[in-house]
């Protein structure tokens, strides 16, 4: 990570979303940063866990019991307030899905990210952001203080705590 560096695109956020943002584009030959906030990609686990298999042939990725803890025909969902909401194969889809380990899930796609050239880097959050003469400056909170990050485009992949005050 290098201020003297402009980078073709940072990454903000080491979920799927930025993970596979990274991955797609490092693999076409780009200069990606991939930012994570947190000391460990995919850790807390967040999630129920279950997602669709047509999602994961659309992405392109493999089926790897390394990542899958099991098949689903289907699901209930139950809310709070005692409702259910069973989900078969005629809304989720003809295969319906895995139940996923999650932070293996998150880990395989930052590493995709990496092999295809992405610079991966936990512990680092970014905290501001402005636009400078066409190039979009990042300040980063890192373990060794505050960095400066430039790059051409940002894409923000920072999920549900995505920082409005950017
Ligand atoms: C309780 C719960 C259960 C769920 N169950 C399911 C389920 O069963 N199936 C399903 O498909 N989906 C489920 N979801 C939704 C699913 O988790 C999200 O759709 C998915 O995680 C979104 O991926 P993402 O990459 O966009 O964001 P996230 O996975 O949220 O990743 C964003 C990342 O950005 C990082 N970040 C945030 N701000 C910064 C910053 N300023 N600098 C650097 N890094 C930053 C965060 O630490 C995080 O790692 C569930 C969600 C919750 C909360």
């Amino acid at each position: 990570m290098s201020g003297d560096n402009v980078y073709d695109c940072l990454v903000v956020g080491g979920g799927p979303a930025g993970s596979t943002t990274a991955w797609k584009l490092a693999g076409k030959g780009r200069d990606v940063l991939l930012l994570e906030k947190r000391q460990e990609i995919g850790v807390p686990v967040r999630c129920g866990e279950g997602i669709s298999k047509q999602l994961l042939d659309l992405v392109g990725l493999e089926r790897d019991p390394a990542w899958i803890s099991s098949e689903m025909d289907g699901a209930i969902i139950h809310s709070p307030g005692g409702t259910s909401l069973a989900l078969g194969p005629e809304i989720a889809g003809p295969e319906v899905g895995f139940v996923i380990r999650r932070e293996a899930f998150d880990q395989l796609l930052a590493r995709k990210a990496a092999r295809a050239g992405a610079e991966v880097r936990v512990k680092s959050e970014v905290i501001s952001l402005k636009r400078k003469d066409g190039i979009w400056e990042a300040v980063v909170r890192t373990v060794e203080g505050e960095k400066r990050v430039r790059s051409r485009i940002v894409v923000a992949a920072d999920g549900f705590e995505s920082a409005g005050s950017w």
